[in-house]
Parts: C-alpha cells; sequence; structure tokens
C-alpha cells in the first residue's frame, strides 16, 4: 500500500526550498512534552543532521524520563535550564520548525523568545484551529500524530531514502503515544502503511513500547494504584470518573515528572464510563488532563472550563487556584456535558 502525497505542490515546493536554502535550523515543541513532541522534533532534528544541516531541538521545559532512550535526547536544550543559550540560538537561526502545538501559549514561558524569532517559521501539526503562527502551515487535525505528519511531508520531499534509524525511531515512539499503541486516532489504514515504512529502518518497536509506554518505577507504580484506589470518585449519573492528586499525595510517593503518565486513562477500562478526567497539583498550576471514549468531546470540557483544549477524545488544560477550586468547577457543570453522552454506552460496572 502507498501512501498518498496529502499536500499542495507549492506548499511542499516552499518547505523543499526552504530547507534547502537554510542551514541553521532549529526545532521545537509544545510545553509539558509528550512523545509526539519530543518525537517529531528528533524526527526532524536527525534527518537535517543527516543533510548536513546544524540543528537544535528547543523545548520549553524538561521532558519525561521515559524518553531518554531516544538517540538525541540529551542534545536538546532546554529553555528553563539554559535560557540565554536558547534565546541566542533563537536569533541566529535561518528558519524554525515548529512541531505538535496549534497556539504559541502552549510553550509557557518559551512563547516570548519563539514569537520573537526572526526567522521563517513552518507549523507541523494535528490540533484543530492553529492559530496563525507561521509563515508556513501544515495543519492536518485528521492525523494520528505529528509524528506521522512529519513522516509524510518527509516523504513528499523525497527524503525517505535519507531517513536515518534515529530519525524513524523518534517519529515511530510519536505515533506509538499518540494513538496509545495503535489504540485511538488510528482508523486510517494509511496510518498502519506509515508504520511500515518506518519499521523498514529497522526500528526496535518492541524497546519503544517497554520504555515510552510501560516502563515504570516502583514510586510510580504506587502512586498510580493510590490514586485508582484512594482518589478516584465516579459520577454514575454523568458517566464520569476523576482522579485528583494533591501535592502532598505527590510528594509521598516521591512524584517525578512523567509519573502520572497513562493514569487518565484506566478509569476508561470501567464498562460505561464515558469520560475520565484527572487533576494534579502542580507547583505552577492544576494541570487538567481528559481522555473519552465514543467521541464524548472532553476538548470542549477543557477549552469552556480549563483554558485549555486538545483533541476530542484526549484534551487538556490548565487551572490557576486550589485544587479543591478545580475540582468544585468540574462538578457545578458535569450536569451540562450530559447532553454529549454517547448513545449506547455499556451499562455502568461499578458494584
Ligand atoms: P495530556 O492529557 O496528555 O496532557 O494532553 C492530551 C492532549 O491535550 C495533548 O496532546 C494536547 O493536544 C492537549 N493539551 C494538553 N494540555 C493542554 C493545555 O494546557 N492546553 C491546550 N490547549 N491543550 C492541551
Ligand atoms: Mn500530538
Amino acid at each position: 500500500m502507498g501512501i498518498k502525497n496529502i499536500f499542495p505542490k507549492d506548499k511542499i515546493k516552499e518547505l523543499d526550498r526552504l530547507l534547502q536554502s537554510c542551514d541553521r535550523i532549529a526545532v521545537t515543541c509544545h510545553m509539558r512534552p509528550d512523545g509526539d513532541a519530543i518525537g517529531s522534533s528528533l524526527g526532524w532534528y536527525h534527518l537535517l543532521k543527516s543533510m548536513g544541516k546544524e540543528v537544535t531541538v528547543i523545548l520549553p521545559d524538561r521532558a519525561p524520563r521515559s524518553l531518554e532512550f531516544l538517540p538525541g535526547f540529551h542534545d536538546i536544550a532546554i529553555y528553563t535550564q539554559h535560557e540565554d543559550y536558547v534565546r541566542r540560538v533563537l536569533s541566529e537561526i535561518d528558519l524554525l520548525l515548529m512541531c505538535d502545538f496549534n497556539k504559541p501559549s502552549r510553550q509557557g514561558n518559551l512563547e516570548q523568545a519563539v514569537q520573537e524569532c526572526p526567522a521563517p517559521k513552518v507549523l507541523i501539526d494535528h490540533h484543530k484551529d492553529p492559530d496563525k503562527m507561521a509563515g508556513l502551515m501544515f495543519s492536518y487535525p485528521a492525523m494520528s500524530s505529528a509524528c506521522e505528519l512529519s513522516f509524510r511531508l518527509m516523504a513528499a520531499l523525497g527524503l525517505y531514502d535519507r531517513m536515518n534509524l534515529d530519525s524513524a525511531t523518534a517519529l515511530l515512539t510519536g505515533l506509538i503515544t499518540d494513538t496509545q499503541n495503535f489504540s485511538v486516532n488510528c482508523d486510517d489504514p494509511e496510518t498502519y502503511a506509515v508504520m511500515m515504512r518506518l519499521m523498514e529502518k529497522d526500528v526496535d518497536k518492541t524497546r519503544i513500547i517497554r520504555e515510552a509506554i510501560k516502563s515504570t518505577s516502583l514510586n510510580a507504580l504506587k502512586l498510580n494504584s493510590f490514586a485508582i484506589t484512594n482518589r478516584m470518585e465516579i459520577f454514575p449519573e454523568h458517566r464520569c470518573a476523576l482522579i485528583t492528586l494533591s501535592a502532598d499525595d505527590l510528594r509521598k510517593f516521591s512524584y517525578e515528572k512523567g509519573d502520572t503518565e497513562g493514569l487518565v486513562n484506566e478509569p476508561l477500562r470501567i464498562r460505561g464510563i464515558a469520560y475520565s478526567v484527572f487533576m494534579r497539583e502542580d507547583s505552577d498550576c492544576i494541570k487538567v488532563s481528559t481522555r473519552s471514549i465514543m467521541n464524548f468531546p472532553v476538548d470542549k470540557i477543557c477549552s469552556d472550563l480549563f483554558n485549555g483544549g486538545g483533541h476530542q477524545m484526549a484534551a487538556g488544560g490548565e487551572f490557576i487556584g486550589s485544587l479543591q477550586n478545580c475540582r468544585q468547577i468540574m462538578l457545578d457543570h458535569m450536569q451540562e456535558y450530559d447532553q454529549f453522552l454517547p448513545k449506547g454506552l455499556a451499562k455502568l460496572e461499578i458494584k
């Protein structure tokens, strides 16, 4: 099965011209980066380096430990740790690629420095309704991941033969993490054609799944069990499960970044639950994370209530205030979303 070139010819020509003519390139993504954000950034990094370019990956903040296995992980420049260096890179580059986000504010503290960067910008993203934040925009919300989109762009540019193992490993990681190991957002058969072409580069898929999805620490495993046992509430009439973890809870289990990755998915395993909301008290805000099944629009909840957004069945946001207030806002508004509950949802099994 082939992979269709879905891109307008003139836009591919323009991207090709930019990549050919620019020598110093930076790649950046959203804050609290996940496998797709880092995967797409490192995918471009390794490909462009093999073309002789000087490339820097810039992150707003640290990446989770689960992605440390990715080649190039330790070459990444992190704004919260090396602010001056990142600002200098942004002032000297000829081109900036922006992966996996649709609003400048998704970069947090890095937003201003990126906005001030004088270089031409290219957006490579799969979230709905992007801001006009780059001269050249590749926005494809139907796509599984920014990594799938990046692969398709590379193929359309005729760069598949150049793609090395490191680049393919990074791209397959994002495809696997954003689709939760090919269980959501992957109904397009061509997504599997993309996976096949990546596998042809000898990528170790088993290792990606072990490192990026399965592996955890004992503390994290205990924290997640604690959260489900002691901090999960079920709202049967609204088919909602809500988990809240306070800073105190996190401290007791020596929480580290990434330790609750995947926790929000767990309540969806209960038959009859339509959506899951997870609130975590971070040092700067309450981080809200939501997931759903059968097209229940959690992105609407996140944009209405938590200054966020995302995809219909995987979205997030932030709340400035106490964990109690954040939880109360969800409770006060829960009923408004009953109208979106899917028909044909299974009987709730909570007894
Ligand atoms: P997660 O729950 O894994 O943090 O995020 C799931 C998805 O929700 C992300 O892929 C991203 O699209 C979106 N998302 C997460 N946090 C935010 C946020 O604070 N603001 C917006 N606009 N989207 C978010
Ligand atoms: Mn993504």
